[in-house]
């Protein structure tokens, strides 16, 4: 039995009327059993955490990661997408063994924790998928990963990184069995085409069939980049959204990161497939790709989540990052009321949930859901005084204030400090790595 009571906050709770309650909020066996007023706890095995000046909220869900790409922070600066995927990402990712996989991927899972983000939507690379699970079963948080798919025979693709179309499937299917649904549900499979550039049409076609017929989620890159885009319609004569939905990738179980160069045909394909799309405005603007039209792609009824994509177009994996930058990005063009505050904090939760398709389990605080819960400190100086909340997380606070973290009901941050890893250990594994890897 865990029972653990976030003690005496102000609580966003993102429930459908967006309440906004004052009190404890508690988790009984991984699941929210209190939200507002006094809770009493029912057992004897029970933690208080103390939330005096702290807004507790869901954990962000973040649905667009890289988890694998972490030890290439800092190595791939001011390129654009495919100059930055051809001449450093694909060669750093073909070079990673199985001891930078889970140095990367338990320092992307430690910064993502202590930044508040307790939900992920994470694309591997096409090896050491089972390093990358391992990583997040280790550090608690709760991720849906896939292998990277690479079967186009390219030859501006590392060899370490080709794969015969059959051997990605296989091995797709492998993984689902070894991992899909382990550690109490925390950790599940989603089916990871890199982009249409990257693989066959047979491929494609076959993932949307077994995607469907396993039950898992699919996640891909789409309509990112202007060349992409050119390439996506000389090789098929057709725009990319629309070579997706004719191939049977979209619908409710997919999410789609970027979407930024779309037409309006694609814009209704998407919101009528009910297909999710992640806006990683950080990303976007580091490689130069463009400014995904968010607002009008909410009023066309898309469902929109946030992501920070990877550390090397980032250069961080903050979740409060984003949450500002997507609520500042669209006002410039579509004026100061475009994304306000509680909107951009339901992308950032709600939004992230509904695209890993836990919309009923997490993304907010209801009775029922699972215990993912965050509490962020509003006493360093940035964020005083402050009146509403939802103003102090979208603008003001910043991840360093995130206190405390649960995930499925268990505390795995507690007044800032990791309690599931050894931030030291994580740290000088991901250096040393990151020096064998790039000496
Ligand atoms: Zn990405």
């Amino acid at each position: 039995m865990t029972e653990v009571v976030f003690r005496g906050g102000t609580i966003l709770t993102i429930d459908p009327d967006h309440r906004v309650l004052a009190g404890d909020v508690a988790t009984l066996n991984g699941a929210l059993v209190h939200v507002g007023g006094t809770y009493t706890p029912q057992t004897r095995d029970y933690s208080i955490v103390d939330c005096t000046d702290c807004v507790v909220m869901p954990g962000l869900v973040q649905a667009h990661v890289h988890t694998c790409q972490t030890l290439a922070r800092g190595r791939a600066d001011d390129l654009e997408l495919l100059d930055w995927l051809r001449q450093v990402i694909w060669p750093y990712e073909a070079s990673l063994d199985p001891a930078a996989a889970t140095a990367a991927g338990e320092l992307a899972c430690a910064e993502l924790l202590l930044g508040g983000t307790t939900a992920i939507l994470d694309m591997g690379t096409v090896h050491h998928t089972d390093q990358f699970f391992a990583a997040a079963q280790t550090s608690g948080i709760r991720a849906t990963l896939g292998k990277a798919m690479m079967d186009l025979p390219d030859p501006q693709i590392p060899a370490g990184l080709r794969e015969t179309t059959r051997a990605s499937l296989d091995e797709s299917a492998a993984l689902i069995g070894r991992w899909h649904g382990r550690a109490n549900g925390r950790l599940r499979y989603a089916y990871a085409p890199r982009f249409v550039l990257s693989c066959t049409e047979e491929l494609l076609r076959e993932v949307g069939v077994q995607a469907k017929a396993r039950g898992v989620r699919i996640h891909t890159h789409a309509s990112e980049n202007t060349g992409e885009i050119d390439i996506v319609r000389a090789r098929f004569g057709k725009d990319n959204i629309t070579v997706l939905d004719e191939l049977g990738l979209l619908g409710d179980h997919t999410c789609l990161a970027h979407c930024i160069h779309l037409n309006d045909a694609e814009k209704r394909t998407l919101a009528s497939t009910g297909t999710h799309i992640c806006h990683c405005p950080s990303s976007n603007l580091k490689l130069a790709s463009g400014i995904a039209q968010i607002p009008e792609l909410i009023a066309a009824g898309v469902s929109v989540a946030l992501g920070a994509d990877g550390a090397p177009c980032n250069n961080n994996l903050d979740g409060f990052l984003e949450l500002r930058l997507a609520a500042l990005l669209h006002k410039h063009r579509v004026g100061p009321r475009a994304l306000p505050a509680p909107e951009a904090v339901r992308l950032a939760t709600m939004g992230g949930a509904a695209a890993l398709g836990l919309a009923d389990q997490i993304g907010s605080l209801e009775v029922g859901k699972r215990g993912d819960v965050i509490a962020v400190d509003l006493t360093a100086l940035h964020t005083v005084p402050s009146t509403s909340p939802f103003s102090a997380v979208t603008y003001a606070a910043q991840s360093c204030d995130v206190k405390h973290v649960a995930v499925d009901g268990e505390l795995v941050v507690r007044d800032r400090a990791l309690l599931t890893m050894d931030v030291g250990a994580v740290r000088s594994r991901a250096k040393t790595a990151a020096r064998r890897l790039f000496p």
